[in-house]
Parts: structure tokens; sequence; C-alpha cells
């Protein structure tokens, strides 16, 4: 089974965990950057972080044999702190990048005026750079949220088929499939979506432009949830070939859009910047 899981926060993770990935099947995966719990105070926090994804952590995963992409953008919490906002006049330089291909995880989380003008800021960014953008759905309020961030994306310069709509459930596919956007789902150990319920959703809707993430990250999370949705889609009757165009094709379906995926996992590099995961060790 070969897996590209879609959103997932590499840099809270560990070299177990890419290991673990790499033999269940994960050979490509995307990092969005994200909030990282505790407050930014600055832009310049986020250059090294956006640098970060761009550089150290691909270095990493190219050690464990895994494809690593990022998506760059003003997270919708930190999208409410001053601080952070001028971060949004940087992003052109960052979003032309090579490793870049999608702007995100951009969207809504409380839902405030602040949020609205990053939003619309960033779906115009992501239209003049000619690439996607992964926008998360709210976890509170989900459809009222899916609804608004629909209406935004409507009213924007990037036409919906070039937008993922991400952390979907039962109550908000068939508003997010209508829109006529892709669909993400984020796959939790206890909360949200399970994999049976994924399972589920895939009978009802079907496997068409749904994608499947294990958004693991700092919290509570699992980075192999790509793969027991595989394996729960085959114990539930569906084909090879279906898994591979949910954990597989669709992804680089959608990230393809941005003319920047390299699946091809390059030769490890023994250092970065003079530095290598053996902290300094030979
Ligand atoms: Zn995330």
């Amino acid at each position: 089974m070969r897996i590209f899981d879609p959103h997932i926060h590499m840099t809270s993770r560990t070299t177990d965990d890419y290991r673990a990935m790499y033999d269940s099947g994960v050979r490509a995966l995307v990092e969005p950057s994200f909030w990282l719990g505790q407050p930014r105070t600055s832009p310049e926090s986020f250059f090294d972080y956006f640098d970060a994804l761009l550089g150290w952590e691909p270095f990493r995963a190219a050690q464990y044999g895994i494809a690593h992409h990022c998506t760059l953008a003003l997270n919708p919490k930190e999208a409410n702190d001053p601080r952070c906002t001028p971060v949004l006049d940087e992003l052109p330089r960052y979003l032309v990048k090579d490793g870049v291909v999608a702007v995100g995880e951009i969207g809504y989380d409380s839902m405030t005026p602040a949020e609205d003008t990053a939003l619309a800021a960033q779906l115009q960014l992501a239209a003049d750079h000619g690439l996607p953008a992964l926008v998360h759905t709210p976890h509170r309020d989900k459809l009222s949220g899916l609804r608004r961030t629909i209406d935004v994306v409507r009213e924007s310069a990037l036409a919906p088929d070039r937008v993922l709509l991400d952390h979907l459930n039962e109550t908000t596919v068939k508003d997010a499939a209508e829109s006529g956007s892709w669909l993400g789902f984020s796959i939790y150990p206890d909360t949200k979506m399970d994999e049976d319920r994924m399972v589920a959703v895939l009978k009802e809707h079907g496997t068409e432009k749904v994608l499947v993430n294990s958004a693991a990250d700092w919290g509570n999370s699992d980075p192999l949830k790509t793969r027991k949705v595989g394996d729960a889609m085959l114990a539930a009757g569906f084909g090879a070939d279906d898994v591979d165009q949910v954990l597989w094709r669709n992804p680089v379906a959608f990230y393809g859009l941005s003319g920047r995926l390299q699946l091809d996992v390059p030769e490890p590099e023994a250092l970065h910047e003079g530095n290598s995961i053996l902290r300094g060790g030979e």
C-alpha cells in the first residue's frame, strides 16, 4: 500500500514516527505550517519555522525514504494576534520556493474579523502564485463554519477545485462536496473522525476527491492513521484501487496542482547546514 499523508506536522514528531510511517507504506507527505501551541511573539519566529519546513524537515524525512513538501501561511489562530499578522507581508517571498505546494493551513478558528481578513488575503496570495490552498474548517460550530468558509472561497479569486477543505466529518461532507472543493478528513485516535466513521463516509459518498490524513501533531494523534484507514477500507470490502485513489492518487492530484510535487525521494544528504540527525556524533 503506497500512502501520501496530505496533512501531518512532522516538526512535532520523532524519528521513530518517520521509521514507522515508512514501514506502513508512507512515501510522501505534506506538512502544513500551523500553530505551535506556544504563542509566537514576532514574525521572525515564523520565518525560522518556515525555513525549517523547507530545509531541516525535508532533510530528516529523506533519511527515512519519505518525500516531504509543505504548505505555508499565517495560521487561523495566530491571525488574531497583531504581533503575528505582519507575516502576511513576507509570505510572497516564501510562496515562490520549490518545496511549497499550497498556501495553508488557512481558514477559521473562532470566526473573527481578523480571521476574515487573513483568510481572504491568503486565498488571494494562492491565486497570485498559482498555488492551491489547504483550508482548515473550525472544530466548533462545524457546519456554520464550513458554510462561511465556502462563501469566502466563492468570493475569492481561487477556484473551488483548487481548495482542499479539511477536518470534514459526516455533518459537513455534503455541503463541502457540493462546493466543488476537495474533501479532507483528519483521523484522530479518540475524538472527531475515526477509521470506521471514515469508511462509512466513503461508502456513502464515494472516493472521488477524498483525501485522508492523520493531522498528527504535538497533541494526542497517530501518524499511522492513514494506513489504518486503508486497512479498514479493505476489511470493509473496498478494493486496492479504491485505497490507492484515496491514499495516493487524490493527494497527488490535489497538490500536483502546484506543479511542484517531487515524489522521487532524494538521496539523503549527510548534512543539512552542517548538521545531521546524529547530533554531531559520527
Ligand atoms: Zn494541522
